[in-house]
């Protein structure tokens, strides 16, 4: 039998980074239906889903920037890589039958809808799949703070931060072979510590609002889900 969801509405960030593979940039269109597959099994279970997709894997603003170039039209850039993958995502979702919409904070009606608090509840609460594009609309932001943003506009539960690993670490497990994970950490911890899991402004956003954040590895099939129902391998973040 399944178990109940612990939550009814979660905000899924993925970086674009995710969407990548082991490609060096771009879309794995695969690894793209994988993810997508695992939010439609998530919705499958009731669970309420907004997605913010990160734009890294196509473009950042600082590499304009660190090239002497205009950081804002360099972020612009970046933005828009944002909305390439999620409507890529959009479109693996779609595959699988599930109804999804994607919402830019940057207007282009042409291909998508405008972000607007009032449409991506009512979409929610319709059953849709939410994917939240172009970030916060501003530079000098990142997709991890549109993450902690539209996790409080939607009034969700729980923001999910899917990472290359599954949960926060004392130190990189990749670089450092007894880094130990962490089970559970506050919002201040994160934040005193200093470790890198989303930005700054992100992580004091979520305190502000008491949003936990669920840290855990989005290349594990069935992590996502596994995690709604009370069990997998993850870091909570908490008041
Ligand atoms: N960006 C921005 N404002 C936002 C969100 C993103 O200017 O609110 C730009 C910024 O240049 C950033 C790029 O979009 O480098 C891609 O976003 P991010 O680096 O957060 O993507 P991720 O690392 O999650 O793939």
């Amino acid at each position: 039998m399944t178990a109940e969801p612990m939550f009814k509405r979660v905000l899924l960030k993925a970086s674009g980074e995710a969407l990548m593979g082991s490609q060096g940039f771009g879309i794995d269109v695969a690894v793209a239906d994988r993810i997508a597959s695992d939010i439609a099994d998530a919705r499958r279970m009731g669970v309420e889903v907004g997605v913010v997709v990160g734009g890294g894997n196509i473009f950042r603003g600082v590499a304009v920037a660190s090239k002497g170039g205009d950081r804002v039209t360099g972020d612009h850039m970046g933005m828009l890589a944002t909305v390439i993958n999620a409507l890529a995502l959009a479109t693996s979702l779609r595959k699988l039958g599930i109804d999804t919409v994607v919402l830019s904070a940057i207007a282009m009606p042409e291909i998508c809808e405008s972000f607007s608090q009032r449409a991506a509840s009512h979409h929610l609460s319709q059953g849709r799949v939410v994917i939240f594009a172009g970030g916060t609309g501003n530079p000098f932001f990142t997709t991890d703070s549109a993450a902690a943003l539209r996790a409080a506009e939607i009034g969700a539960q729980a923001i999910f931060k899917g990472t290359q690993v599954d949960g926060i670490y004392s130190a990189d497990p990749k670089k450092v072979l007894d880094a130990t994970r962490f089970d559970r950490l506050t919002h201040d911890e994160v934040l005193q510590k200093g470790l890198a899991v989303m930005d700054v402004a992100a992580v004091a956003l979520a305190r502000e609002n008491h949003i936990p954040i669920v840290v855990f590895s989005i290349h594990e099939k069935g992590g996502f889900c596994d995690i709604l129902q009370g069990g997998g391998r993850m870091t909570i973040v908490t008041d």
